[in-house]
């Protein structure tokens, strides 16, 4: 055991139930017959699926769609996770709702349905996918600001997380806590990025977007984890398991243990502390299923952040000008109303020749002019840098 591993409790007898109780469950592969073996015992460990899904529920299931990579690239949740927690909605007499919006994607996103394979296990599960950036927003204030979370995940009366394991340039671990990050539609992730771009100030973003839309479940695919340069271009890895539990940085803290990261050093963490959602001192958490010491692995390849802690203020200031995001009006289908104009709450735009011409200087990417837009003719251009990291 390591030092950091001091909150988890490994041994026998079994202690109650409690929100931080965590299933740790080997699942070789993502045959339908396995991932719903593990899912299974992982249910007879920390209660049934009644527990978290009531009949009638609309029940949200969230998985990281990041980017339109096909399941084995181990960029997104593996439809199969996907597949079977939505059977068990449905056991449940639950009503699913399928959603994600990833960074770069346009409102159409049926092409990253398509590659990550969910757009077929949603058509088995009798659903269409939703995206976040059709159902409107909600501007929500949050320490430091405000954070826009996507009404697909207000309006429904619970979430069931489905993160991917995975390494991540700026938080080192993207896990459950970090997969409700997504819930910010689309192109906004990367204008928080903008805001944020370093690993501790950006954590306290995603903790206040996670704040928002806490989930009741998290099942945590770690079959195919992805080490190395995460979140979108590092490699696949098996671990061969998949965790469940009530508490979202309790699943990323035993994740975290699975793949010998200190979770102490990760900023996810050092937010929560601060926010006071997480104590290292508290009551130990309860490991059940298989064996973390069977399943952990000791070489995880995992981003070094501590050049980018470090950095000076003039440092972050040149990091912004390689993450960003920039409104533009499309000039074919502008209709000249000046509607965004005239709501522009930074004055950064004006009318010039019939189209909006936006003063970059000026503008703090809110999105209020896109919102506002009757011909959907605000277009986002996101730098490379920031659709990578989003
Ligand atoms: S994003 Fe906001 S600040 Fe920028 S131009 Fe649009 S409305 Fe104005
Ligand atoms: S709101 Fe849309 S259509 Fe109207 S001026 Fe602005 S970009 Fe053009």
């Amino acid at each position: 055991m390591n030092n950091w591993d001091l909150r988890l409790s490994l041994s026998e007898p079994i202690p109650a139930l409690s929100n931080q109780t965590t299933a740790l469950i080997r699942c070789r592969d993502y045959s339908a017959q396995s991932v719903k073996i593990a899912l299974r015992r992982a249910f007879d460990a920390i209660g049934s699926p009644e527990r978290f899904i009531r009949p009638g529920d609309r029940v949200l299931l969230k998985p990281n769609m990041l980017s339109a990579k096909e399941p084995e690239r181990a960029v997104t949740t593996h439809p199969q996770i996907i597949e079977a927690m939505g059977e068990i909605v449905l056991d449940c007499r639950g009503k699913i709702v399928l959603g994600d919006s990833p960074a770069g994607a346009g409102r159409d996103l049926s092409y990253f349905w398509n590659k990550t394979g969910i757009s077929a296990a949603a058509k088995r599960l009798g659903i269409e996918p939703t995206s976040f950036e059709d159902c409107g927003i909600k501007s929500i204030a949050a320490p430091g600001g405000f954070v826009c979370i996507s009404r697909a995940a207000l309006d429904v009366d619970s979430i069931i997380n489905l993160p991917k394991l995975k390494t991540h340039l700026l938080t080192r671990m993207t896990g459950a806590v970090k997969n409700m990050f997504g819930c910010v539609p689309g192109y906004r992730k990367a204008g928080m990025h903008h805001q944020a771009p370093t690993p501790l100030s950006f954590s306290r973003l995603v903790i206040s977007v996670y704040q928002q839309v806490i989930p009741a479940l998290n099942v945590m695919d770690a079959v195919l984890a992805m080490e190395g340069n995460g979140p979108s271009s590092g490699s696949p890895r098996h671990l061969g398991a998949i965790l469940v539990a009530e508490d979202a940085l309790t699943v990323d803290s035993v994740a975290a243990s699975l793949v010998t990261i200190d979770p102490k050093k990760l900023p996810i963490f050092q937010a929560a502390v601060e926010r006071g959602l997480w104590s290292w001192d508290s009551d130990p958490i309860v490991v059940l299923g298989d064996k973390l010491d069977e399943l952990r692995v000791t070489n995880f390849r995992v981003p070094d952040l501590s050049r980018l802690e470090r950095i000076p203020g003039f440092v972050h200031k040149a990091l912004q000008k390689v993450i960003w995001i920039k409104p533009r009006a499309d000039q074919i289908a502008c209709s000249s109303c000046s509607a965004c104009v005239d709501n522009c709450p930074e004055q950064a735009m004006v009318m010039k020749n019939g189209i909006p011409k936006i003063d970059y200087k000026l503008c703090v990417k809110c999105g209020c002019c896109d919102e506002i837009c009757p011909e959907n003719a605000i277009q986002q251009e996101i730098s490379l840098l920031a659709r990578l990291i989003s």
